[in-house]
């Protein structure tokens, strides 16, 4: 088992036994099982935010108030949102509620930034993106020991600049590192340069009705042909291929599908591409992406999905769910609003899969 700030990162050693977990932890009815209102169009915030308080290891750090040590108040959200997402969380497994309200969240979130201010639909992929970088801000107090220069990678320094030799729990759980590797085809200089991500952004295939995520992340992670690379090596402009490869991979991975694009008429509407894509509920394999430098690094690199943001109809006039597998009942509900129903496995694919949340951590019980 590995600890970092206070949240336990146990490595799967088998599969899960719920009957074990629900006979030492007796579960109250309904935990996590409670709806979010819908407080005019907010349904893209409610999606995001059932799949974060279906992350055990995030929503027990929020229970057991663990978070409150960790606390930054000298950033840019002064340690708000934590707070209200922990509040938030809280009531969503306390079981006394069929459904709550998240007026606080939303007031703070649209505090720092306008557009989750209004009644107007959003997009959820923009909202979390927003919504981890101010976690992680709001946590980043954990100080870690700055190391001699010599005897670090390229990917570590690239990562002690992003972090600043700050850490979180929100870091540690959904941050990863890219690699972008530009190579000149006359000579084979290579230059790399390295990028922190929350969530991978992946294009669909064009002209395909149905798909697989493999091919949407081999398309990635493929490569491209680049023109007028000032190479190093050559002293001139040359071609180049330009490559990404994971240096990182987090604990939980969290995958965003392109959906969206502007109307290519020029008339300022976006167009969405209603593609089925097919993507695996277990044992998601991502070592073929894995820079070849990281590729001995122990963490495990098969996945499984516990969360799927889920899109209906057009971007302004579309409506959003969740599907979560929770951890303490070992199955699948639907998240509709104030709505919480149970779901078959077999319904988690859909064409309205928009982001997927997928772990490597095991379905761990939230504790109280
Ligand atoms: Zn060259």
């Amino acid at each position: 088992m590995i600890c970092v700030s206070g949240v336990k990162l146990q490595l799967p050693t088998g599969p899960p036994t719920y009957s074990i977990y629900s006979s030492i932890f007796p579960l109250r009815r309904g935990r996590g099982l409670t709806g979010l209102k819908n407080l005019g169009n907010t349904c893209y915030m409610n999606s995001i935010l059932q799949c974060l308080s279906n992350t055990p290891q995030l929503t027990e750090y929020c229970i057991t108030d663990r978070y409150k040590n960790f606390i930054s108040r000298s950033n840019k959200t002064n340690g708000q949102v934590i707070e209200e997402v922990a509040a938030l969380i809280k009531e969503l497994w306390n079981g006394n509620y069929k459904s709550v309200a998240s007026k606080d969240l939303r007031y703070v979130v649209g505090q720092y930034q306008k557009i989750f201010r209004g009644v107007d639909q959003q997009d959820s992929h923009e909202f979390l993106t927003i919504l981890m970088d101010w976690l992680h801000s709001d946590l980043q107090t954990l100080l870690v020991q700055p190391r001699t220069q010599e005897t670090i990678s390229a990917a570590e320094k690239a990562w002690m600049d992003f972090t600043k030799y700050k850490e979180s729990v929100i870091l540690h759980l959904f941050y990863g590192q890219m690699k972008s590797t530009v190579k000149c085809v006359a000579c084979n200089k290579e230059s790399a340069t390295y990028e922190c991500f929350s969530n991978l952004s992946l294009e669909l295939p064009p002209n395909a009705n149905v798909c697989y995520l493999k091919q949407c992340m081999d398309m990635y992670f493929s490569g491209e042909r680049i023109h007028g690379w000032n190479c190093p090596g050559c002293k001139t402009k040359r071609d180049a291929i330009k490559k990404l490869d994971i240096s990182k991979l987090p604990p939980v991975l969290v995958v965003h599908l392109k959906r969206f694009y502007a109307d290519p008429a020029d008339t300022g509407a976006y167009i969405k591409k209603q593609n089925y894509l097919r993507f695996p509920l277990e044992n998601m394999d991502m070592t073929p992406y894995i820079a070849r430098a990281e590729s001995r690094s122990i963490t495990p690199k098969t996945y499984n999905l516990y969360g799927v943001s889920n899109h209906y109809g057009s971007m302004e006039s579309g409506h959003y769910t969740a599907f979560c597998k929770s951890a303490n009942y070992g199955r699948w509900f639907k998240f509709d609003d104030q709505t919480v129903t149970a779901l078959d496995a077999s319904a988690v694919v859909s064409s309205a899969a928009y982001i997927l949340f997928y772990t490597w951590l095991p379905p761990m019980p939230v504790e109280t």
